[in-house]
């Protein structure tokens, strides 16, 4: 009777303790988490990339990988913006000292938080990506003309930044590319997926959907670029933003 007894609480005991090995190695397994392969899509000499706890840090200096008017003229990234209807803002490209923490492991948040006027986010090649204002509540129609030909332009400050689809990253990596990631930790991809021009109405109201993409073949909320706005985001983030600093 004592030994009948005995056998099942060692095994207890020995599945608590494999239990409890369990779970202390899943929690100090997400400070040494490695960084997700969809990262190294980023140009790692345009952007520093590390994992501190649970987000994924990423560091720029926001100066975009190609040439713009808003370069000095002397300068040999400059180039002109043939574009009739461009008219070129006052402000300079200057290099900031961006700092972005999202969460390595994204998740709905019902809250849906509104974007913030300056970075929500960061393209591949470090340049932030701004949402669908000018200021607050107001509509970007009087900016649109200052874009240059890769759909940026820099703020008061030297902050480049790209509200609508940068051309010069879909044009060199794809329509269907992968265009960087919100403060949330979701991917943002370009306007085409399967062969289809996607539109805002084929969107929910944050400016994405869930289902598969290349990085994330099991599915993943994502947003997308459009070209009619809101161009990257709708009504918020879908999931909890993280912070970013400069
Ligand atoms: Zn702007
Ligand atoms: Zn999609």
């Amino acid at each position: 009777m004592k030994q009948s007894l005995a056998i099942p609480a060692l095994l207890l005991l020995s599945i608590c303790l494999s239990v409890s090995c369990t779970k202390s190695t899943a929690t100090t397994s997400s400070s040494t988490d490695t960084l997700p392969a969809v990262f190294k899509k980023f140009d790692s000499t345009l952007v520093t990339i590390s994992v501190q706890g649970d987000y994924v840090v990423l560091q720029s200096t926001g100066i975009p990988d190609h040439k713009s008017p808003y370069f000095a003229s002397t300068d040999s990234r400059y180039e002109a913006d043939t574009d009739a209807g461009f008219v070129k803002n006052p402000n300079s490209i200057s290099a900031q000292n961006y700092t972005f923490k999202i969460p390595l492991h994204p998740a709905l948040n019902t809250a849906h938080a509104a974007t913030p006027l300056g970075p929500m986010g960061i393209a591949i090649n470090g340049v932030p990506l701004f949402n669908q204002y000018a200021g607050p509540s107001t509509p970007l129609t009087t900016e649109i003309v200052s874009f240059d030909q890769y759909g940026g332009h820099p703020q008061q400050t030297g902050q480049y930044h790209y509200h609508v689809e940068p051309t010069y990253i879909t044009a060199n990596h794809g329509d269907s590319a992968l265009i960087g990631f919100l403060l949330d930790g979701f991917p943002v991809y370009g306007p085409v997926e399967n062969g289809v021009t996607l539109s805002s109405s084929d969107l929910d109201t944050y400016h994405g959907h869930f289902g598969p993409t290349p990085d994330y073949p099991n599915g993943i909320y994502h947003y997308h670029i459009t070209a009619d706005a809101p161009y990257i985001n709708g009504s918020g983030f879908y999931g909890t933003a993280g912070i970013v600093t400069n």
